[in-house]
């Protein structure tokens, strides 16, 4: 790991996706953090064209940096589509400095948006892990859950409804049918105990069946 003298406002430490820089003292927004360099590209040159790797850094139609040298700390950082950095291209001196956009605290971690190419190339693949599509896929998946939640119950008092339906039928028919059994389908009761019932508590029973209550008188 290269070293860092520590006048520098960032250090390279760990991050969800690696290694990444963070910021060990206040950033100012709009202070110049860093720059990312490396050996200019001349697109135009077979030798330079054929060069791949995932630290280019294309200036303009003609001139990328190759950034992937060791000496070029600000290959450190990571991309993040809500970042607190930004890219600042000089295509007149072929330089980029990466700004902040944002004032950012110690301990935090410094981002730029790498743009649309990269991220279709080598992000949107294997998704994003930035913070702001991590939020993003938390929150989705708590929505999806809440809406699982929120249907899950209607089926389940649907279901319990019809059950608690088809239960009064049958307690029904079961009063219509054999009188002395208990109405609340509890099974037969012996003639004493259904009097009992019906005399001293079940007023309310009584009442909703007629043929009960001459039974019971
Ligand atoms: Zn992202």
């Amino acid at each position: 790991m290269p070293a860092i003298s520590s006048d520098k406002p960032y250090r390279i430490g760990r991050s969800k996706t690696g290694l990444g820089l963070f910021a060990t003292m206040p950033i100012k927004k709009g202070t110049k953090i860093i720059r990312y360099f490396g050996p200019m590209l001349d697109c135009r040159k077979e030798k330079d064209d054929a060069i791949e790797n995932k630290y280019l850094f294309q200036i303009n139609g003609r001139w990328t940096i190759d950034g992937s040298v060791r000496k070029n700390i600000a290959r450190y950082i990571n991309h993040s589509c809500r970042p607190n950095a930004e890219s600042d291209v000089s295509a007149r001196k072929r330089t980029v400095h990466i700004r902040a956009i944002k004032n950012i605290a110690p301990g935090e971690e410094i981002n730029y948006d790498y743009g649309t190419e990269y991220f279709k190339e080598y992000l949107k693949p294997i998704g994003c892990k930035c913070a702001a599509c991590e939020r993003k896929r938390a929150k989705q998946r708590a929505e999806a859950r809440a809406s699982k939640l929120s249907k899950k119950p209607s089926k389940t008092k649907s279901a319990t409804k019809a059950k608690k339906a088809k239960a009064a039928k049958k307690a029904n028919a079961n009063a219509r049918s054999k009188p002395a059994a208990s109405a609340s389908g509890k099974g037969r009761a012996s003639k004493a105990a259904a009097n009992r019932r019906a005399g001293v508590k079940s007023v309310k029973t009584m009442k909703a069946s007629p043929k009960k209550r001459a039974r019971a008188a």
